[in-house]
This record gives structure tokens, sequence and C-alpha cells, in this order.
């Protein structure tokens, strides 16, 4: 019988938060009902956990227990006909999207890493780089098991009018344990995408490009230098892709290539290493190839060819920021964003923007909403750069935007709750077994 066991250490993708946890790895569905019995038994608070490439706090739970659901992983069936995979909630996307491509199938949404559970995703509803065109993935979400703490399993689906379905999707895993998924899968021919990078000068540019490649390309997506002032503010690399025509099945693979052997000392990430960085990113874009069908492996997941690459950021860690701002503010809130940015001198290797489409989240609390998504990571130098994160929750909420829990370790029950409308509404269908530190945190109301 499957127990809960100590783990010192117990830790997110971004590695701010080391504390130990009392955590159970359970391989079989049917251990799930005496898991969920013990922690309640004991009167510890649960919390499921997929691969956790979450990056801050809402995957963990230190005052409770865990279930790190990423052993049970069977696939259940595959319907060719409607195009529904059912799979268990601990299945990862790395082991899907072959058995997928040889079905001439493919996920409808993913995001920038396939080391990702479809319990993981289904709670944080993850968008890609097809948001405009296919929203998240609790669009494409037509059943899944729950299991709440008082032993019941529950089989929801869109239908579902109590509202514990849109709770669940990008419900950050408070409404129970996701036990297995039926998710709608999209046609694919092959595994390879027609690729085009562009690059542009400015903001104004990425605006414009974006709004036309929205039109023909399934998937767009952009890195921006957010070191460069002046004119240059929000210069980046335009990247654009479509399914290719003509193609194998099995794409060349992604295999992890080179893997962070250490951490690195947190001086390496400093104004200077990120800014020449952030420079020679950006010229050699400009200047190499622009056009090429690619393996889908390298599309989407360039970081997946590095393993522990969150290592680079030292002992300290790293915290994510991830925003999205209204369509009438976009504009002027990305570029306060970028500015505060430059003059705090703590720029991001990493700084990711994308313009969301307009359908409604499927989820009461999914992040994603109509205008623009700005992604950054930053090293954690402590106060200041929380000082600079609290600079940029100013601008994002005076502009009418939220944060993203899946990246977050650090927003104010405040930030929350302006952001996020329908909190209370979802706090309605919290299962009163679980919890977690990011829930703890952010549900606070104070007087
Ligand atoms: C390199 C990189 C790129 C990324 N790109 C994107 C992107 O483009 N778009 C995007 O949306 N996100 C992106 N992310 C974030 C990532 O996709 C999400 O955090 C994803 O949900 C992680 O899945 P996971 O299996 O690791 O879940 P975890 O991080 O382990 O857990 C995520 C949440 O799901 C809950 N949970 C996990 N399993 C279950 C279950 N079975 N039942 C109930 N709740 C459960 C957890 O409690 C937690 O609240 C990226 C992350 C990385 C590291």
């Amino acid at each position: 019988m499957n127990r809960f066991h100590v783990v010192d250490d117990f830790q997110s993708w971004g590695r701010v938060v080391k504390a130990q946890h009392r955590v159970a790895v359970p391989h079989w569905r049917d251990e799930l009902q005496g898991l969920v019995a013990t922690a309640v038994g004991k009167d510890q608070p649960l919390l499921a956990a997929g691969l956790r490439r979450s990056y801050g706090d809402s995957v963990l739970n230190p005052a409770g227990a865990v279930i790190r659901m990423d052993q049970v992983s069977r696939m259940i069936s595959l319907d060719r006909e409607n195009r529904l995979l059912r799979a268990e909630a601990g299945a990862s996307f790395d082991m899907l999207i072959p058995l997928l491509l040889e079905n001439q199938l493919f996920l409808p949404v993913t995001p920038g890493t396939r080391f990702v559970t479809l319990g993981g995703a289904v709670a944080n509803d993850v968008h890609g780089k097809n948001h405009h065109r296919n929203g998240s993935i609790g669009d494409w979400v037509r059943k899944l098991g729950l299991l709440r703490s008082d032993g019941r399993e529950i089989i929801l689906g869109p239908d579902d009018q109590s509202g514990l379905f849109r709770a669940t999707i990008g419900g950050l895993g408070l409404t129970g344990l996701i036990t297995w998924v039926e998710l709608e899968v999209v046609p694919a021919s092959n595994g390879y995408i027609d690729a085009e990078t562009i690059a542009f000068g400015n903001l104004d540019e990425f605006f414009e490009l974006s709004s036309r490649s929205d039109e023909t390309h399934e998937y767009t997506v952009s890195w921006i230098d957010c070191m460069a002032g002046g004119l240059s503010t929000g210069r980046g690399l335009f990247v654009r892709g479509n399914h290719a025509k003509n193609g194998a099945a099995r794409p060349r693979a992604g295999n992890t290539r080179f893997s962070m052997p250490v951490e690195l000392p947190t001086m390496c990430m400093n104004r200077y290493s990120i800014s020449t960085f952030n420079k020679l990113y950006y010229w050699k874009g400009r200047l190499s190839r622009k056009n090429a069908t690619v393996s889908l492996y390298p599309f989407f997941y360039p970081l997946d060819s590095i393993g522990h690459w969150n290592r680079m950021y030292g002992r300290g860690g790293m915290f994510q920021y991830q925003s999205v701002v209204p369509p009438e503010n976009q504009r002027d809130a990305t570029r306060e964003m970028l500015n505060a940015i430059e003059r705090g001198g703590q720029g991001s290797f990493l700084a990711v923007l994308k313009t969301f489409g307009h359908r409604k989240a499927p989820g009461m609390i999914s992040f994603p909403k109509p205008g623009t998504t700005l992604a950054l990571d930053f090293p954690n130098h402590g106060p200041s750069t929380l000082a600079l994160l609290d600079r940029l929750d100013d601008i994002v909420q005076e502009a009418g935007g939220r944060l993203y829990p899946a990246k977050d370790g650090r927003m104010s029950a405040r930030m929350f709750q302006s952001g996020f409308e329908n909190w209370q509404a979802f706090s309605n269908h919290v299962d009163p077994g679980f919890s977690s530190l990011f829930w703890q945190r952010v549900s606070y109301v104070g007087d």
C-alpha cells in the first residue's frame, strides 16, 4: 500500500521555495482513494502535483500532503473517428505526442514544454502559440474524473450545470484530484512545421505583425529584447508557423542535448550578461535564415533540449512573471513594463510576447483573456527583484490585467482578487480537503 513519505527540498520549477513535504507517489488509480482518505484522516490538506513545471507555489503544500500523479499515466482509449483521447491524469505530453502522431493526430493546445501532465495542464488551463485559434486546453476537455476528499469520484464535462467543471478547468488542483481526462485532439498529417522568423524593430511593429499573422498562421509567438530602450523598446523576433503539408509522422526526436550539471553562481546573472545575450540573440536572429520546415520539437519546445535549464539561475532560483493586459491598454502597459525593466536593470533572457484571441475562457479562474501577454524570467536577487515585480504589478493592475498563477510565487491577495473577478464564485467550489501555499496567500480576505 502506498504511503506518504517525508521529502526534504520539494520544489517547483522556479526553485525559490524549497520546503519539506509529505509526498506519495502512487502508480495505480485504485491507490488514490486510500491516499486521499489517509490525508483526510490526519487532517492534512491535500494537493496533486504533476511534473512540477509550474514555477511558483501553486504546486507546493508544505502544511499538508502532496500526491504526485506523474506515475498514474496509462493510456485508456483513443476513439479515432471522433478524435477523443482518454488517458490517466499523470500521462505527460511527451508520452502522448508520438502516440497521437502515429494516428495523424496532435494536441489541440500545447505549452512551451512537453514535460507536463494532462492533469497539470488542465488544472492550469494552459495556453500555447495557437491561443488566437484554439483557445486554451480546457476548451478541448470533453470529460474528466474528479476525486473529492469525501471519497466520491465524479465524472464532469462541459454540460455540468453545477459550476464544478468550470472551477476545475484552471482550478489549480483545488477542487479535487483529477484522475483521468478525455481530450478532443486535432488532425495533423505529420510532425513538421513550416516556420518563419521575422525581426521587428519595436513594439508598434510587433502589434502590426501580430494582427496580420493571426489571420494567416496557426502558431505565433515572439521573443523580445527586454533590455533595448528608446526607439528600440520591444524589438524582437516574431516566430510564426503552420503544420507542414508534407513530412514524416515521426519528427526528428527532441532529445535533451545538454543538461545543466550544477547551479551557476547567481552573480553570473547580471545586467551586463543579460543585456549582451539579448543583443547577440536579436542580431543573430535578424541576420540568420528566415524560413524552414522544422520538427515540431524544437518549434514548440526549444527549452526542453537543455535539461534542468532552471539551474542556470543559481541557488536563489528565479521568478517568472507572466501578465495579460486587455486590448485597450496593451500598447501603453507593455511599453511601461519594458521601460520599468530597462530602468531597473534586471532584465530577462526569456521575454516572450503574444496576443491572445477573443475566446471566452473555459475556466472560472483561467488565466487567458483577450489582450497581450508578456512572460519574463528574473533571477532572484532578493528585495530588489521583488521591488521591480511590485512595480510591474501596479502597471498590470492599473491596466485591468492579471498574473498567471502557474508562474507565480509572490502575488498578493489584492492582486489576485482584482485580476480574477470570479474568484469568489470559484472559492465556493474549492474542496475543503485541498489547499496549496499559493491559495493560502491569495485567498486571504483582510480587514
Ligand atoms: C519551459 C516552460 C514553458 C512553459 N510554457 C507555457 C506556455 O506556453 N503556456 C502555459 O500555459 N504554461 C506554460 N508553462 C507552465 C506549464 O505548462 C504549467 O505550469 C503546467 O500546468 C505544468 O504541468 P505539470 O504537470 O508540471 O503540473 P504541476 O506544475 O505539477 O501542477 C500544476 C497545477 O496543477 C495541479 N495538478 C497537477 N496534477 C493534478 C491532478 N491530477 N489533479 C488535480 N490537480 C493537479 C497542481 O496542484 C498545480 O496546481 C511552461 C513551463 C515551462 C517550465
